[in-house]
């Protein structure tokens, strides 16, 4: 039986992606050996880099403002990068505090300057987005950073802020990035994790304005300047280069899919079954987001007892979908329905959550 695997990162990897690298893994287009023993100065990385950049920029319409760079250290490197680039002497960095990563992004702020959390979601557990209409961002911010999709709690911004034009908005999109399109234009940096959306773990993606990258101060050392990555495209040091490969496979394989627009379809339905499925259960199934902040992403939600919640867990393992517990911090059910999770994954674990409640 083919398993589903609704784990929240690292993540499902579309099935052709998988089976196209390990044809390749032992001799790369008849070089005889394979990609992770070339160097990363040798012609064929040279290709597989430059199709992965230009793949990105093409799918989710990266102006030529904005440059792609391959960072190691995933996501929460960039909560440490982001103010020790980006922080202006005199400026408050600014921030919406929307759960777990916000946070964890913010603690690294404070380390480099001033920090204002300017809209939080806090008191309320992180059940929704605050208003973006009513964040209130000072025209005087050195930047003004949000996380798009919150994994854990399954909230996601539905609009963006609009930023006074002189403040960037910086955007965390680890669990939602390539899944849906936006104006990349309006952000001064886009971020992501590779390991939901993108690929292996323990690289970043990030989409940064070539000029914000000229704030950085003097005694940043190399490897931690955005500038370091921009010039050298990516390639100052080894970068992480099987990671980059099988990132360019995925975004070959979102091109044939037919793009974000067609993604985005995809990804639209898979959320609204599984919602309506919840919805429909009379109570049975519970989520607990604000139905204005839900995720298209991760999809959280709690059953009738943690008894029934660690059985349901159990027992759709048995059914071959796995990776359904919810985050430690929060406990309950989440099914994380990135773009490789196809709708079938989908109709597979509507059915069961249909008989479970009928069986229990
Ligand atoms: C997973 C995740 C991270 C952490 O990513 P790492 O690559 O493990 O550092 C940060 N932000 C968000 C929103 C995430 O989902």
């Amino acid at each position: 039986m083919k398993v589903f695997n609704f784990n929240a990162g690292p993540a499902m990897i579309p099935q052709a992606v998988m089976e196209k690298a390990q044809k390749e893994f032992c001799d790369y287009k008849g070089s005889g050996c394979g990609i992770m023993e070339h160097s990363h100065r040798h012609k064929l990385f040279d290709e597989i880099l430059e199709r992965a950049i230009s793949n990105m920029r093409e799918i989710m319409g990266i102006p030529d403002t904005h440059a792609v760079v391959f960072i190691q250290g995933g996501a929460s490197m960039q909560f440490a990068m982001i103010p020790m680039n980006l922080a202006v002497a005199g400026k408050p960095m600014e921030f919406a505090d929307t759960g777990t990563w916000s946070s964890k992004a913010i603690k690294e702020a404070k380390l480099f300057g001033d920090v204002k959390v300017i809209a939080s979601s806090k008191e309320e557990k992180y059940t929704r987005i605050p208003a973006v209409d009513e964040m209130k961002i000072d025209e005087d911010a050195a930047f003004f950073h949000i996380t798009s999709n919150n994994t854990i709690y399954g909230t996601q911004y539905q609009a963006f802020p609009n930023c006074p034009a002189n403040v960037p908005m910086l955007a965390d999109m680890s669990s939602d990035i390539m899944s849906r399109k936006l104006d990349v234009s309006k952000f001064g940096m886009i971020y992501g994790g590779a390991q939901k959306n993108l690929g292996p773990s323990g690289m970043a993606v990030v989409i940064i304005r070539k000029d914000l990258a000229e704030r950085t101060p003097a005694n940043v050392p190399t490897m931690l300047r955005y500038s370091t990555y921009i010039d050298n495209n990516s390639l100052f040091n080894t970068p992480p280069t099987f990671g980059i490969y099988i990132f360019g496979l995925i975004t070959d394989w979102v091109k044939d899919m037919g793009g974000l627009e067609v993604l985005e379809g995809i990804n639209n339905k898979k959320a609204e079954t599984l919602y309506a499925a919840i919805d429909g259960s009379d109570g049975y199934y519970r989520n607990p987001v604000c139905p204005c902040s839900r995720s298209k992403m991760n999809v959280v939600f709690r059953l009738p007892s943690e008894e029934l919640e660690a059985k349901f867990i159990e027992e759709a393992k048995a059914a071959g979908m796995i990776g359904l517990k919810g985050h430690r911090s929060v406990g309950g059910i989440r099914a994380s329905i990135y773009n490789a999770m196809p709708l079938e994954g989908i109709e597979r674990l509507v059915s069961f959550m249909q008989d479970f409640k009928k069986n229990n």
